[in-house]
């Protein structure tokens, strides 16, 4: 049987084994509720609170600062959510960039319907948000701006550093949504000056449903759910203790190839994209060719719509993603390729591939070969 080729990295990754192993324990003997006073909680706390301060001192944050969450999207919802309402009194107005993730944009229309105002700030051609449009929008009456560091579509990196002190001198709080930048590329949320964090396990070989958001001591932010005194009552429940172990391994395990891993990724990365430019015409690369994460190639091919590639790349046991959205019946675009000034048709024929750890050279050679036939195939 063919080998089977995973190049979809960034919608999830394989829980690595050693991460498995440290969760392991957490789902069998080590069992006690970590608010519990006897031995049994007090083994299971131990092991949340050391998972906090190693998490905090991979960002550059206090321990104090990190909040527990079940994932990427309660984060981004924690952070909107919660710190817009906790700062209606100062202002109603939110600024994010057009390109976020459907966590941060959605969480604004939800604030819309409460009062808030929402500005979007426009990405040129490569997907880059320009500082200066920050400037431009904010006002006295904002009071927090939300720029993604990586974007999961096409790759960019954004120039948060620039933008949170944008925020900073003009008042308003900064968020990121980190979920595909953390673990990938270095943070220290004092250089990136940024106020609110997003990350997730699952994108970086930790277990789906855990996640943390970074709130910088003395923001405020409201919870958005009720019923304890977890994580400093700002996230009540019984903790996930088995998703918190394994999101720390996962990270510590990330942050100690931090040295190494970008740059192997990025030459798969770069292998992919100059074997598809060589062979097939008509590609058009989506994203600033520098500025954008190690393992994301995202490709428009003239003449070929996304969801065809997809299925017919599955078929030969290719797995990727396309940057179009099905939505009831009909292929819309996606927000990110929209935002990009993209004409319809490149929108509608977007390929995104992302390289991990599992990639090799001879993978990225076989997609070529398949790409290549798929493409004359459905052109001819
Ligand atoms: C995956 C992703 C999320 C959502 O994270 P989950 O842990 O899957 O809820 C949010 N933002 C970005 C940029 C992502 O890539």
């Amino acid at each position: 049987m063919r080998k089977m080729i995973y190049l979809d990295h960034a919608a999830t990754t394989p829980v690595d084994p050693s991460v498995f192993a440290a969760m392991t324990p957490f789902l069998t003997e080590k069992f006690g509720n970590p608010s519990s006073v006897h031995s049994f909680g007090r083994e299971v706390r131990a092991a949340i609170d050391e998972a906090r301060d190693s998490i905090a001192s991979t960002i550059g944050a206090s321990s104090s600062e990190i909040y527990f969450t079940s994932g990427g999207t309660e984060a981004d919802n924690l952070a909107i959510l919660g710190a817009a309402r906790a700062n209606r009194a100062k202002g109603d107005h939110i600024i994010i960039s057009a390109i976020e993730h459907h966590a941060v944009l959605e969480a604004c229309e939800h604030l819309m319907e409460e009062g808030f105002r929402v500005s979007y700030l426009p990405v040129n051609r490569d997907g880059l948000v320009d500082p200066n449009d920050v400037t431009a929008a904010i006002n006295k009456d904002t009071i927090l701006v939300s720029v993604m560091h990586v974007n999961n579509e096409i790759g960019v990196i954004e120039p948060i550093s620039a933008i949170g002190r944008i925020a900073r001198e003009n008042g308003a709080l900064f968020h990121t949504d980190a979920v595909q930048s953390f673990g990938v590329l270095p943070i220290d949320v004092d250089r990136l000056n940024v106020d609110l964090l997003s990350a997730s396990a699952h994108k970086i070989y930790g277990p789906k449903g855990s996640g943390f958001l970074y709130v910088r001591t003395g923001v405020r932010i409201q919870p958005l759910q009720f019923g304890g005194s977890q994580e400093r009552e700002r996230r009540p429940g019984t903790e996930n203790v088995a998703g918190i172990v394994g999101l720390r391994a996962a990270a510590e395990l990330a942050v100690s190839q931090l040295d190494t891993a970008p740059t192997r990724l990025a030459a798969l990365r770069d292998r992919l994209i100059d074997g598809i430019f060589n062979r097939i015409p008509g590609a058009h690369l989506n994203g600033h060719r520098e500025l954008r994460a190690p393992g994301n190639a995202n490709i428009s091919f003239e003449g070929v719509e996304g969801e065809s590639l997809l299925l017919n790349l599955d078929l030969e046991g290719i797995a990727a993603s396309s940057g179009s959205a099905c939505s009831a019946g009909s292929l819309a675009p996606s927000h990110v390729l929209t935002a990009l000034g993209l004409p319809h048709e490149l929108a509608q024929g977007s390929l995104r591939l992302t390289v991990g750890r599992g990639t090799t050279e001879e993978d990225i050679d076989t997609v070529i070969d398949s790409l290549e036939s798929i493409i004359n195939r459905l052109r001819g």
